[in-house]
């Protein structure tokens, strides 16, 4: 059984090289197996989450989100959005128009949150969080006004209505105490109370896929899928009521917020993951969680990279057999490296250059061609096993509509999608090859989760009102 970058052979680097290429050619047939087989977990796990009887038990969630349509045009106002849980925090107003001036405006500041208040407790991060939007209504002109707020709040939250959502579980390196098991809702209303300042509406909480798909399919009619690659991964599409068997009701659709990070937390990708996703797993803050997101996000895959070059050093391959301090630091390669490395237009020279800002500096020529083999087999596996993932829910669609061939538009964001040179492509060439009765439209979301929330919220207000 060859694993994934297995390497047996330590007399040198090119035979590293070698052995990595013959392992390359002998494994593509291998590999198009174990996608197939990775669709087909995935298909398995998504029904797992949502049947009643299954559900406590699966890995992907598959919360319904209380999103029962896309928007139609008919929205306007002007709404806050809140998004935290992307590589930044940011607090925005969203005016939207409807009608022939149909429009949406944005404004928005972005607010750092420090690691101490990522693992501080849940009140220190709430205040803070109020605090940047006291800043953000005074910057904008707008203190004392008490707008209608849309939360996008990307994190798993279990959801009965659309205004409240209660956090499973934190991901991607947040920690707050005091916040699982709470509505988030409910603990921004207090912080908001606490600081006596001003008085929101919070009328929707949100998950990033959520508000990508919904900005996205405000353009676009047949978008029903919304897709995250950046610092975690996560998916979102229109599912049957009939099957979404945790809510009442049999008519229409809900989305769904899969939460398929949590793919592969019952072992469903054991043997397709390496000793260098098991380090990485074991020194993250959430051990054993996440396994899917670990294997593709942005957030991780710097990381195994890191392990592959630690173990290399280790056995002479690299770096003159040196370990620098450098090399065992966490969080080196952030994503932004990664795709600078893999760039096609970067001449080896800029590779070693960029290896020396990381404060790789005893590198060599050899050295630069390895470091960007391996990130080059690092991304792609995260790319193709993001296609497969994909490719069981646009198959789930079709299905569910029993349609021979199903024509569906994805919107999709994050950094890793966007930044990557090649992460795109070889993701729309795996779903192609794996889901070839659907006709897929990958759509990049500007913006997405901040204005999608925008419009879930004006959605949300305009039912309100004609009930009025
Ligand atoms: C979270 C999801 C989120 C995704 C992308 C994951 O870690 O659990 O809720 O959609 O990251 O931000
Ligand atoms: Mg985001």
């Amino acid at each position: 059984d060859v694993r994934f970058l297995r390497s047996e052979d330590g007399s040198g680097k090119g035979a590293a090289m070698v052995t990595a290429v013959a392992y390359r050619l002998a494994e593509q047939h291998a590999e198009r197996q174990r996608l197939m087989e990775v669709k087909r977990r995935m298909e398995e796990g998504m029904k797992r989450g949502l049947a009643r009887d299954t559900h406590d038990s699966a890995s992907v969630k598959m919360l319904p989100t209380y999103v029962r349509s896309t928007p139609d045009g008919t929205e306007r106002g002007d709404f806050l959005a809140l998004d935290l849980g992307g590589t930044n925090f940011r607090v925005l107003l969203v005016r939207v128009r409807s009608g022939k001036r149909r429009s949406v405006e944005m404004h928005n500041k972005i607010y750092t949150i420090s690691q101490d208040i990522m693992q501080g407790t849940g009140e220190e991060l709430f205040d803070h969080i109020v605090h940047c939007i006291g800043d953000f209504l005074e910057y904008m002109g707008l203190k004392g006004a008490s707008l209608p707020l849309g939360f996008t709040f990307s994190f798993p939250c279990h959801q009965t209505r659309l205004d409240q959502g209660i956090l499973l579980k934190w991901t991607k390196g947040f920690k707050a105490t005091g916040c699982e098991g709470e509505d988030v809702a409910a603990l921004l209303k207090d912080a908001i109370h606490r600081m006596e300042e001003f008085d929101l509406d919070v009328v929707a909480v949100v998950n990033d896929t959520v508000g990508t798909m919904m900005t996205c399919g405000y353009e676009d009619q047949r978008c029903e899928v919304g897709l995250i690659v950046g610092t975690g991964t996560n998916a979102c599409y229109m599912e049957e009521m009939e099957n979404v068997e945790l809510v009442e009701g049999d008519d229409g659709l809900m989305c769904v917020n899969m939460e398929w990070g949590a793919f592969g937390d019952r072992g469903e990708l054991d043997e397709f993951c390496t000793q260098f996703d098991a380090a990485v797993d074991e020194r993250s803050a959430n051990p054993g969680k996440q396994r899917f997101e670990k294997m593709i996000s942005g957030m991780y895959l710097g990381e195994i990279v890191r392990n592959v070059l630690l173990d290399f050093t280790t056995r002479g391959l690299l770096f003159r057999g040196k370990l620098s301090e450098r090399l065992k630091t966490r969080g080196i390669f952030e994503t932004k490296f990664l795709s600078q490395i893999e760039s096609d237009r970067l001449a080896l020279r800029q590779v070693r250059s960029i290896l020396q800002h990381l404060g790789l500096v005893s590198s060599t020529c050899e050295d630069s061609i390895l470091v960007k083999e391996v990130c080059s087999v690092v991304s792609r596996r995260a790319a193709q096993l993001c296609g497969a993932g994909l490719a069981a829910v646009v198959d789930k669609i079709r299905q569910n509509r029993n349609l021979e061939q199903l024509t569906v538009t994805v919107g999709v964001d994050g950094t890793l999608y966007k930044l990557h040179p090649h992460f795109s492509t070889i993701m729309r060439e795996t779903l192609k090859d794996l889901a070839p009765q659907c006709d897929v439209s990958l759509v990049q979301s500007e913006d997405g989760s901040g204005k999608g929330a925008a419009l879930i919220t004006a959605v949300a207000c305009r039912l309100r009102d004609a009930k009025k």
